[in-house]
């Protein structure tokens, strides 16, 4: 069994958290939390030893009736591997004690590719991360985009990628950010970092991005161009994205044309926080202009890292070699089904 631990129990952290336990190969040996809170008390409830950054906060935990199994320092002293699920820029400041104990290590997408010098996702470069001491597994939005390259381009060559992200605004349970009412240019200036962070995984790819913040907590939604290096059909194209195991087709049938009505939907499957891993393309948007394929995708942005977070940690055990393997291992776990 491989021993993870997760460090920073939050909206990522959490579900890491989950997915691992799911998994018949992995197990986690603990969690770390700054201070008690309503999710110190579910890792409690979930049975997840907890560990505690500032060790000057015991009795405060203590008060809360959450037990401490020690500090982060005692907490990597057990583990074969560290997901890191803290905010962007203080993961990088734990880079330090991962070196120190020696441990194995991934950040998320909120950190630079620099703090890991390896950027992942499990369809593009899974063979690439086996073995490595330090990963990080690109954004939610990065994810989203590279799975669905990576296929247009083994299927049929990427010429370019032109693409618009419509961002949301925070996830659901945040209080104190924006925007409430307005559409805000993030950034205004062009290209957004979400193409040169696609060139971390796909280096080769010709993308430019644009991106902007609405007020809602949904979703991610993109509206992509691709152009093809082939003349292809619309069904050529559906049929790449049909078969693609963490592609997701929203059916006509079900008449979704929202991100809420997607969550909604996702809820209803009975699907763990209502959460979508794969990439939702919207069936019906898919269309060939010529070599151009237009199309718009919803993204998950509290999931679709979970699952490739899973498969970091295969590849860099070096246990599972062949990504497909341990990509179809990971899904099974999630009890996966198609949408
Ligand atoms: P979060 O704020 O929900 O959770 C972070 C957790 O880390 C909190 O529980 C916090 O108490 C804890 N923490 C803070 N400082 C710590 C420290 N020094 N030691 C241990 N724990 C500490 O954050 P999140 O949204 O889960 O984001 C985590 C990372 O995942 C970021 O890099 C972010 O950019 C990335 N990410 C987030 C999303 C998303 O939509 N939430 C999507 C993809 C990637």
């Amino acid at each position: 069994m491989i021993k993870v631990a997760i460090n920073g129990y939050g909206t990522i952290g959490k579900r890491v958290a989950d997915a691992v336990s799911a998994q018949k190969d992995m197990e986690i040996i603990g969690v770390s939390k700054t201070k008690p809170s309503a999710e110190a008390l579910i890792a409690v409830q979930r049975g997840y030893p907890i560990y505690i950054a500032d060790m000057g906060k015991k009795d405060a935990f203590a008060k809360a009736g959450i037990p401490v199994a020690g500090s982060v320092e005692d907490m990597l002293k057990k583990a074969d591997i560290v997901v890191d699920g803290t905010p962007g820029g203080v993961g990088e400041s734990n880079k330090a004690l991962y070196e120190k104990a020696g441990v194995k290590a991934i950040w998320q997408g909120g950190e630079d590719h620099e703090v890991a010098g390896f950027s992942f996702n499990a369809h593009a470069n899974y063979k690439d991360a086996i073995g490595r001491q330090f990963v990080r597994v690109v954004s939610c939005n990065t994810t989203g985009l590279c799975r669905v390259i990576k296929a247009m381009d083994d299927a049929f060559g990427v010429v370019k990628v032109r693409a618009v992200m419509v961002r949301r605004g925070a996830d659901p349970h945040v209080v104190k950010k924006g925007p409430i009412d307005a559409v805000v240019l993030d950034p205004p200036t062009i290209p957004s970092h979400h193409g040169p962070d696609v060139n971390t995984v796909l280096p080769h790819i010709d993308i430019v991005t644009m991106a902007m913040i609405v007020p809602t907590t949904q979703m991610h939604m993109h509206a992509i161009t691709i152009e093809l290096k082939k003349e292809v059909s619309r069904d050529d194209v559906l049929a790449v994205m049909r078969s693609h195991n963490r592609i997701g087709l929203v059916q006509p049938k079900t008449a979704i044309k929202s991100t809420a009505e997607l969550k909604e939907y996702v809820m209803d499957m009975g699907r763990p926080r209502s959460d979508l891993w794969e990439n939702g393309i919207f069936e019906a948007s898919v269309n060939m202009v010529g070599r151009e394929l237009f199309f718009f995708q919803a993204i998950h942005q509290e999931a679709d890292v979970v699952i490739e977070n899973v498969d970091a940690i295969r590849a860099m055990m070096g246990i599972v070699t062949d990504p497909e393997t341990s990509i179809r291992m990971t899904n099974e776990a999630m009890q996966f089904t198609a949408l």
